[in-house]
């Protein structure tokens, strides 16, 4: 291992998910120094969330890049519909919002992140390692001043900053580093990813499916469809123990239009497995580093939120932090005031993702109770509000361009 010299920047950004990728353009665009570092060689990663909400695309607007991004290849969700073999009915009625983008965005999110990419390397002030992995904090003084990481070469370079922000995903090593520990909640499912060829002719509205203990989403992409088969928490090795004919009927149960391509089912190591987690770290800071997106906050995959949830978090940290790093002074309450403006939202959706996990998908998993949806989705005067917490949230996020 080789120790090269020491690089310094203003913003150190660890982790080019959506949260790191957006922070760094953000900063860049105002001039900041921003270094973001990537542990993959690339973006690819399937499955790996593929949703932008109508405020990511506000977002993106303000910034003028909503209009280059959907001209990339996409499919849009207008409605997110439940059905029982007997009933169907609108869960999330997009198309209720006043806004530009009333529909979610489906695109694989490797597109998305090259796209924010390639926007912040238009900026002098931006720069991008990809395959550099953080290992160590660099910490003087009570204080982080920067990461040590490795290359795809195993050099060791050593990254110094003013601001250290881990984007560094679910398993953040940043958060372990820091002794910080998140509060979690087990949300009581999995899910399995994986897909199916879609044909011209073939149904386009997403669809959750929900009969004899089983749950099934359906999403339509540019050429396939993406599945996410739901199971009880922890009983994916039953699954595939009781063998991949029993998967076959049980799918054939919930999407009978499938018949003609079951044989297309990937075997079992071609499925994308999530392990449904639900978590919020109760500080979300240190002095000299902050934490945002997943590796504050893991979100269940109730609403698809957890991109949006990720870039409205960057976009605050980069409302408030651009000021105090540009004046080479970022404090511990700089940090709290991140924090402030996202902690009470992100622990909303959680409660709000909580609620449509004990009151819908515990009952859809359990052959024996029967299914009736909750009055959020069946009285008309309260249908624009699921529309508006998955879209929006509590309370939208814009980028201050002071
Ligand atoms: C299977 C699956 C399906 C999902 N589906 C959806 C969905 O449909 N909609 C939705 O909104 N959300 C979905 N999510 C969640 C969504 O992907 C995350 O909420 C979102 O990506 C969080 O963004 P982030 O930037 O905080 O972290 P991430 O997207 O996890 O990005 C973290 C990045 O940090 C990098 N990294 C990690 N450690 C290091 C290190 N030490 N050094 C350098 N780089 C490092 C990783 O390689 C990664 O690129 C899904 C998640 C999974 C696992």
């Amino acid at each position: 291992m080789n120790r090269d010299p020491v690089e310094q920047t203003t913003c150190c950004v660890v982790g080019a998910g959506p949260a790191g990728a957006l922070l760094s353009l953000l900063l860049a665009r105002k001039g900041i120094q921003a270094t973001l570092l990537e542990g993959h060689i690339d973006f690819d990663r399937e499955f790996r969330g593929d949703t932008l909400h109508p405020s990511t695309m506000e977002i993106l607007d303000e910034i003028g890049l909503a209009d280059p991004l959907l001209r990339l290849p996409h499919t849009r969700l207008h409605q997110l519909t439940l059905q029982t073999k007997t009933d169907s009915f609108t869960m999330v009625d997009l198309s209720l919002l006043k806004t530009r983008f009333p529909y979610i965005t489906l695109m694989p999110q490797a597109q998305f992140l090259e796209f924010i990419a390639g926007q912040a390397t238009k900026y002098a002030s931006f720069t991008l390692h990809m395959g550099a992995h953080a290992r160590e904090l660099i910490m003087e003084d009570g204080v982080c001043r920067g990461v040590r990481y490795q290359d795809s070469n195993d050099n060791v370079h050593e990254l110094r900053a003013l601001l250290t922000v881990a984007a560094d995903g679910r398993f953040s090593r940043l958060r372990k580093l820091a002794g910080l520990e998140p509060v979690k909640s087990s949300p009581p499912m999995d899910v399995l990813w994986f897909s199916l060829p879609r044909r011209p002719g073939d149904a386009t509205g997403f669809a959750g499916r929900i009969g004899q203990g089983h749950m099934l989403a359906i999403l339509p992409r540019e050429d396939y469809y993406q599945l996410g088969y739901v199971i009880i928490k922890g009983s994916y090795r039953q699954l595939r123990e009781e063998g991949m004919e029993k998967f076959h009927q049980s799918l054939l149960s919930l999407a009978p239009e499938f018949t003609d391509r079951v044989s297309s089912v990937p075997n079992w190591a071609r499925f994308s497995v999530l392990s449904v987690e639900s978590s919020c770290l109760k500080k979300w800071y240190r002095r000299g580093l902050l934490l945002i997106g997943d590796a504050a906050h893991v979100m269940s995959p109730v609403g698809g939120v957890g991109i949006n949830y990720a870039i409205q978090d960057a976009v605050v940290a980069a409302n408030v932090l651009a000021l105090p790093l540009q004046h080479g002074a970022v404090g511990e309450s700089d940090l709290a005031k991140v924090q402030k403006q996202r902690y009470f939202a992100t622990r909303v959706i959680q409660a709000f993702q909580t609620f449509i996990q004990n009151r819908v998908i515990k009952t859809a998993l359990n052959p024996n109770a029967s299914f009736r949806p909750p009055a959020l989705f069946r009285l008309p005067l309260l249908r624009a509000l699921p529309a508006r917490l998955i879209g929006f949230g509590i309370r939208k996020v814009h980028v201050d361009e002071n």
